[in-house]
């Protein structure tokens, strides 16, 4: 894999933090992978997130020069959207799902028709950050930005014709079983969630 030198910078801190590990896993839909991110380890590890959120802040305040709020989804990204706005000097609120449906958390006041960034931990498929834009756009605030920590679609996932910035876009294979590279390296197999036992 060969990456630009600030996705490399991005990619130490990500190993640092065990966020990111390599090596081969199992992954729930079955499939074999070189690449396992352990997201909980960015907010069990405020110190190496911060360093992380330093460099998300660096690019939103290049990138956007104006808006009112950060707004996350709940629950993983609250942490990273929390202190990206601490960082940048600006609001925050976080949007969550009440029956189904995802909200603006009841009790933040001041949304209505002020704007916005995103901020998500990862972006797969884009669902979570849809919903988010869909649920602001009945409060009529403006999206000036969207941004992830990582995209593993890189760049593949458009959403609503946003651009998605992103630290780190890292496209992770995932493979069979019986068609796998690494297991026909004979690399032992470790299952997330319980990566020092092998399967
Ligand atoms: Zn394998």
């Amino acid at each position: 894999m060969t990456l630009p030198a600030e996705s490399e910078t991005v990619l130490a801190l990500f190993k640092d933090s065990e966020a990111l590990l390599h090596g081969h896993f199992k992954l729930t839909s079955g499939k074999h992978s070189e690449w396992y991110f352990e997201k909980i380890r960015l907010i069990e590890r405020p110190a190496a997130l911060e360093k992380i959120v330093d460099l998300l802040v660096d690019k939103i305040r290049r990138e956007v020069p104006d808006f009112d709020y950060v707004v996350s989804p709940a629950y993983g990204a609250i942490a990273i959207g929390f202190l990206a706005a601490l960082k940048l000097g600006k609001k925050f609120a976080f949007t969550q799902r009440a029956d189904e449906r995802m909200t603006i958390r009841s009790g933040f006041s001041g949304l209505d028709g002020s704007s916005a960034v995103i901020v998500e931990d990862i972006l797969t498929t884009g669902g979570s950050i849809q919903e988010v834009l869909a649920c602001l756009r009945e409060h009529q605030v403006p999206v000036a930005g969207i941004y992830v920590l990582v995209d593993r679609s890189a760049g593949a996932v458009p959403i609503e014709g946003q651009a998605v910035g992103s630290l780190l876009a890292l496209k992770v294979a995932a493979y069979e079983p019986d068609v796998c590279p690494l297991c026909a390296k004979g690399i032992p197999l470790t299952k997330p969630g319980a990566s020092d036992k092998k399967v």
